[in-house]
């Protein structure tokens, strides 16, 4: 037994509870790739929106390269360089000072005296548009990536800073990184390694021998944003325009939008500028701590620290749901492995009893065997002694013929209990009911079994009622139950030799007759009253009780009374002993 629930706890019990691990590893695993795939979509959202602005940002500097050649087109460019200032303002209204410089260091427009913008364009702009001093500047040329190394400031990278290309990305590391950590990581790396970082320049080593760009500068905490155009005829002059910023933030509202068919609509997407400020939002009425994005994406060198930030909603959510399914799936898990562990249980328990059924079966036989082999011995015995003709005296003849014809009787009920147990089993047994007396059953039965009762020294008495009981039921078969009974009260009768018969009519809660039979034996042993009933169950072993049997007899006589509608019950007799009760259903009809 021991080894068979080992083998159930090793083949079935262990693997679920590692299956079960292994759902919920999976599970945490499913819940991380979630929350990455989340986060990627947000960074895809990010990502696209900085595009976006920069491709803006590039057809504002088409758009002012054209209007500078367009100024050009009837006039030679230094013919238009005074007044260059009004005259861009005018055809082009994201210019708030337009600006002339030749390459040498003299500035033609804005004029110094004109307007006070452009009085403070030029004390601001002047030593550096004539390189006539380094300043910090984010500079960005269409033609390719910047590299400080061209500017000789190979000082100005500070150590940890990194040059980056033109590209408006996150470098593979940063993308790794930002797939991996948590959001708070995330963000602190974000703040420490901004991609874009200023370098000392001066003008004329920005331009290079370029023929566009863009230079922007912080100028008291506030971004100066520069284009520039050299106009391939004159070379030497470079034509340029200071971006009207609260302009130019206009046009960038209509761009930060989201897709309202997008799966992320549970997202704000804000625009922010250098001070994380909000510049443009989808969801103006949403408020969050703006420093702590979930996803984010620097815009470029055009408009340094600007970046394109993007917020959950509602961030428990996606935690809730997935801690709900955590749990569901947790609760599910428990309940299969409960299942799994009183599956268990039942087939443990279900496999004793066939084991214990194994042996009473195998007792069965070596017990029936041995009930076959004592009659038959006795009849050898004294049939051959007869038959020898050694016995002379009648009387003994008579008694040897006795003890034959009761030990055939014994041979004949034993296999008579055994052939309609393998009938009942196989549901083959059929009764004959037909209305019959129930006090002529019983007193018949005594009456043929009384002989032997009284030659082996036992006091049979019985009370039957003078009146007949009427059942409907098989004559034979309810006989049967009464032998069974009083054979058991002869065997198990403990030395005190007295036997009793009761037979009587109740009415309450039904019609029904009684009939007890009642020893002064052993009685049944406490615990054992109902599984004496169970086929093959002994409740006292023949070896410590010397009692034969086969375990048959009370269940037949159960089985019996059951198909009658009654049944067969023990009840503890006061003064000691045992009573064995079998009832039956009378029908009034039948009663007389
Ligand atoms: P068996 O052939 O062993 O007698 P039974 O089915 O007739 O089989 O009885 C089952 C068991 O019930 C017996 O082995 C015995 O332990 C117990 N039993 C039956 N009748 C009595 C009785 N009158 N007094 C005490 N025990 C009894």
């Amino acid at each position: 037994m021991k080894k068979v629930a080992l083998v159930f706890v090793l083949a079935v019990f262990v693997p679920s509870l590692v299956l079960a691990w292994l759902a919920v590893r999976s599970l945490r695993d499913q819940q991380f790739a979630l929350e990455r795939q989340q986060s990627l979509l947000c960074q895809g959202v990010a990502d696209s929106l900085a595009e976006k602005i920069n491709g803006l940002l590039s057809e504002h500097q088409r758009d002012f390269a054209r209007q500078v050649e367009a100024l050009l087109a009837d006039s030679k460019p230094l013919d238009i360089a005074g007044a260059f200032d009004n005259r861009l303002r005018q055809g082009w209204p994201l210019a708030e000072v337009g600006f002339v410089v030749s390459l040498d260091g003299q500035v033609y427009s804005p004029d110094l005296f004109d307007r006070a913008e452009a009085r403070r364009f030029r004390l601001e702009n002047d030593k550096f548009l004539c390189s006539r001093e380094s300043v910090a500047v984010y500079w960005n040329s269409p033609k390719g990536a910047i590299n400080l190394s061209q500017l000789d400031q190979k000082e100005a990278a500070q150590p940890g800073q990194q040059i980056y290309d033109n590209n408006y990305k996150f470098s593979k590391e940063q993308k790794q990184a930002r797939n991996v950590m948590p959001q708070q990581t995330l963000q602190a790396a974000i703040d420490n390694t901004s991609r874009i970082s200023p370098a000392e320049a001066e003008f004329r080593q920005l331009v290079g021998d370029s023929t566009e760009g863009t230079v922007a500068r912080f100028l008291q905490n506030k971004l100066n944003l520069m284009f520039w155009y050299r106009p391939s005829r004159d070379p030497q002059l470079v034509f340029g325009a200071l971006l009207n910023l609260p302009r130019l933030t206009d046009d960038l509202r209509n761009v930060v939008s989201v897709d309202p068919q997008s799966p992320l609509n549970e997202i704000c997407v804000a625009l922010l500028d250098d001070s994380t400020r909000v510049v443009a939002t989808t969801k103006p009425v949403f408020r969050a701590n703006w420093k702590r994005p979930f996803a984010a994406a620097e815009i470029g060198e055009a408009l340094p620290h600007w970046e394109v930030a993007v917020y959950l909603l509602n961030p428990g959510k996606f935690s809730q749901s997935a801690q709900a399914i955590k749990a569901t799936l947790g609760l599910l898990i428990a309940v299969l492995v409960l299942a799994i562990g009183i599956g268990g249980g039942l087939i443990v328990t279900d496999l004793k009893r066939q084991l214990a059924l194994a042996r009473q079966k195998t007792d069965f036989v070596s017990n029936v065997s041995h009930e076959l082999k004592t009659p038959l011995t006795s009849i050898r015995m004294f049939s051959e002694l007869l038959a020898d003709g050694r016995v002379i005296d009648k009387e003994k003849q008579r008694s040897y013929l006795g003890i034959i014809t009761a030990e055939t009787a014994r041979l004949t009920r034993l296999i008579n209990n055994v052939l309609d147990f393998s009938r009942m089993e196989r549901g083959e047994k059929k009764y004959n009911f037909a209305r019959c007396d129930l006090v002529a059953v019983v007193h018949e039965t005594i009456e043929s079994y009384r002989p032997h009762l009284e030659q082996n020294g036992f006091k049979l008495a019985c009370e039957l009622p003078e009146s007949p009981v009427f059942v409907n039921g098989d004559r034979d078969a309810l006989a049967q139950i009464v032998v069974n009974l009083i054979s058991n009260a002869e065997k198990y009768c403990n030395e005190q030799k007295e036997v009793r018969v009761e037979l009587c009519r109740q009415e309450r809660p039904l019609p029904h007759v009684e009939v007890r039979v009642l020893d002064r034996g052993c009685g049944v042993p406490k615990g054992c009253e109902e599984k004496i009933f169970e086929q093959f169950y002994r409740a006292h072993d023949s070896l410590s009780s010397g009692v034969q049997g086969s375990g048959l007899g009370l269940t037949l006589a159960r089985q019996i009374a059951r198909a009658h509608g009654g049944d067969v019950v023990y009840e503890v007799r006061e003064g000691g002993g045992s009573c064995f009760l079998l009832r039956l259903p009378v029908s009034p009809n039948w009663s007389e």
